[in-house]
Formats: structure tokens, C-alpha cells, sequence
């Protein structure tokens, strides 16, 4: 079975010490755990090793950071490479966050060179995509998704896009408290996956987990996640309250 994963996503939340402190009781939970099920923690640059020590024992729990910057190296004053990442430990990367393509107006192609980088050092691609809600509206969402998987991801071999992780984030769903419904999850993510094993195969395609982003919550993530091609969320705001989130855990398939 592939991975079902809850992916925390901190954004720029939480001093140190507060995030210490939900990392600790989110462990302290001790949500069982299957082997196919995943939870990441992305968060910001500076809790990096914490959490890293923090889920070093625990075989269900991972860190990822939040961004890397899409050169190797050089002089690019207050960016992170794939290879800072890499020395940390850091086996996961969020890339193309709906708020870094509208804030620092990044770019499918700029996106590409950070999974390159990333999968040349060894870290998995959470790769979200997805459209606002004009586009929704104007119902041209399925074009503008494939066209965000076309442009970051289909250079990639078979191999490779295997390493990546999907995450499917309706814009209008971000932070809005207006959650996609169930059926409008499942209905891109099986879009998703055609599209890739239109490319790719089906087999490869079943490999990849594909997860939903969009005001989920305790209350909302088991309905959601039960979508035949939903593997798991991307979580912003429930994931800063350890109660929420561990209800977002055991709600994994
Ligand atoms: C996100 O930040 O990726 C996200 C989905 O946020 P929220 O859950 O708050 O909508």
C-alpha cells in the first residue's frame, strides 16, 4: 500500500519553545501507527534539528523543512540549499507552497530545479499544486494542475517522480476555514493520477502518494481521507494545536 501521510505544515508560526512543546505532546500521544502510515513535521529553518532529534526514535515521524532555495550554492544571501538540508538530516522538502508561488512569485520552472537539487541530495519533494479560485470558478482547474505537474515534474525518470510526494492544495481551501468537499478531493486526485500514468503508467502512478491541503481538520479529515486517491493532508492551521493534529493522525487510512 502507499504511504498515507498527515503532513504538519508550521508556516511561519511558533517561537522555539512553543514548538518544542506541541512536538512533545503530539509524541506523547502515541497515535498507533501502521507501517504504510507517515507523519511529517515542516517547520521553519531554525526548529530544523530540533524536530530531527526530537522524531529520531520514532518510526512513523519525520521532519521536512518548508522551502530550499533552487541553486546549489553560491551567493544567495539568506537562502537554504538542498545540501544545508541534506547535512541536517533532512529527509523531506515542501516545494511550491501556494504561498511562496504568490509572495515570492516562485515559478514551475524554479520549482523543477528544486526538485532536481532535492532529489540530488537525497530528500523527497512534497510538491503542492493546485488553483485559485477563479480558476475554479471558470472550471479550467484540471488544465491548470496538469500544467503545474507538466512543468515541475514531468522531466523527471520514472525513478525519480517515485520520490516524490504530491500535495494537492486548492488555494481557496488554504487557511479559508472553506474546506474542498470530500468528493472534490477525491475527484482532482484521481484526475492526478491519471494524468500521471498517462505519462508515467499506472504502476508508478499507484506508487505515488497524493495528499489533500485545505483547512482540514479532526472533524473533516476522516471523510476526506477516505477518498480512494487521497493519501493523507497537508495541514496549516489544525496542525498547531496537538489535539487537532492527533486527531488528524488517527484519521489516516
Ligand atoms: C497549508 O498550509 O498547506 C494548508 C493547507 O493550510 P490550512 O490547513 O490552514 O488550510
Amino acid at each position: 500500500m502507499r504511504k498515507q501521510i498527515a503532513a504538519a505544515n508550521w508556516k511561519m508560526n511558533l517561537t522555539y519553545q512553543q514548538g518544542e512543546k506541541l512536538l512533545d505532546e503530539i509524541l506523547q500521544a502515541k497515535t498507533p501507527l501502521q507501517s504504510h502510515q507517515q507523519v511529517i513535521f515542516t517547520v521553519p529553518f531554525p526548529y530544523l534539528i530540533l524536530a530531527n532529534s526530537e522524531v529520531a526514535n520514532e518510526s512513523h515521524y519525520a521532519v521536512a523543512a518548508q522551502n530550499c532555495y533552487h541553486k546549489k550554492s553560491g551567493a544567495y544571501t539568506g537562502e537554504v540549499s538542498a545540501e544545508m538540508l541534506q547535512s541536517i538530516g533532512i529527509k523531506y522538502c515542501v516545494v511550491g507552497h501556494s504561498e511562496r508561488r504568490e509572495y515570492f512569485g516562485e515559478t514551475n520552472q524554479q520549482l523543477a530545479e528544486k526538485i532536481n537539487l532535492l532529489l540530488q541530495y537525497g530528500i523527497q519533494p512534497i510538491f503542492c499544486c493546485g488553483e485559485a479560485l477563479a480558476i475554479r470558478e471558470a472550471a479550467t482547474q484540471n488544465a491548470w494542475v496538469e500544467t503545474q505537474l507538466k512543468e515541475s515534474l514531468f522531466h523527471l525518470s520514472a525513478e525519480e517522480l517515485e520520490k516524490v510526494i504530491i500535495a494537492y492544495e486548492p488555494i481557496w481551501a488554504i487557511g479559508t476555514g472553506k474546506t474542498a468537499t470530500a468528493a472534490q478531493a477525491q475527484e482532482m486526485h484521481e484526475h492526478i493520477r491519471s494524468f500521471l500514468a498517462k505519462q508515467y503508467g499506472a504502476n508508478v502512478a499507484n506508487n505515488i502518494s497524493i495528499l489533500y491541503g485545505g483547512s482540514v481538520k479532526g472533524s473533516n479529515a476522516a471523510e476526506i481521507f477516505a477518498g480512494a486517491d487521497v493519501d493523507g493532508g497537508l495541514v496549516g492551521g489544525a496542525s498547531l494545536v496537538a489535539e487537532d493534529f492527533v486527531a488528524i493522525i488517527a484519521a489516516l487510512k
